[in-house]
């Protein structure tokens, strides 16, 4: 785990004895690709969403040609850091958290660069998600094993990548797994992970499926 990772995760002030949500970002609680091609629009580029990856998919109005893999990487830090502030949220997603923040402490973990940790924040905050953001980098397995081991209630982590379930699968088995992907186009390219104990694109099926697990464990 990187050490600013680590930082930020012994920073939290977490109740051992209260269940945890972790949740990720970007086509969980906020749409991610819709906002990406807005932006990619206004630059005369489009996604052309034939498999679940950006780099190889962004193509130029004109002539079609798809950007190199350095010119993707450039694009997405520059979407970051213009546009992080303008994503809509996904339906029902602060409704549901807000319900569930009753019963449960949240924390949203998301593969954002450092730099725009506090512009992510401030969007968390606007849209009624104001729950501490740790800006990681890479997997996600190593962050929910430290989490996890400081909590004995229930622990639940939702995401849209596969390998990021797979990863706190391995690293930390007891974490309950929601496979959460908020753009139809995206979950139909992806269909369900292979370690997930719910897949949807629905806030109200999360909020559900969470409120069992609790009731079931007592809590
Ligand atoms: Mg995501």
């Amino acid at each position: 785990m990187e050490p600013h990772v680590r930082s930020q995760l012994d920073a939290l002030s977490l109740d051992p004895q209260r269940p945890l949500i972790v949740t990720d970002a970007d086509e969980v609680v906020a749409y991610f690709i819709a906002g990406l091609e807005r932006f990619l629009h206004r630059q005369e580029l489009w996604l052309d969403l034939k498999s679940f990856a950006i780099t190889g998919n962004i193509r130029r109005s004109g002539d079609g040609q798809a950007c190199t893999p350095a010119e993707v990487k450039a694009l997405l830090n520059e979407f970051f850091v213009s546009d992080t502030e303008l994503l809509d949220p996904v339906e029902g997603a602060a409704e549901a958290l807000r319900t569930l923040s009753a019963r449960a402490q949240i924390i949203v973990l998301s593969n954002v660069p450092q730099e725009i940790h506090p512009a992510r924040q401030r969007w968390l905050r606007r849209h009624g998600m104001d729950y501490p953001l740790i800006a990681n980098t890479g997997s996600k397995g190593l962050p929910l094993r430290h989490l996890s081991e400081q909590i004995s209630a229930p622990v639940f982590f939702l995401d849209d990548l596969p390998p990021h379930l797979d990863a706190v699968a391995e690293q930390a088995s007891r974490v309950r797994l929601l496979h959460f992907i908020a753009d139809k186009r995206l979950a139909a390219l992806t269909g369900r992970a292979r370690n997930c104990h719910l897949h949807t694109s629905h806030w109200p099926d999360a909020r559900i499926f969470i409120e069992n697990e609790l009731n079931s464990h007592g809590f």
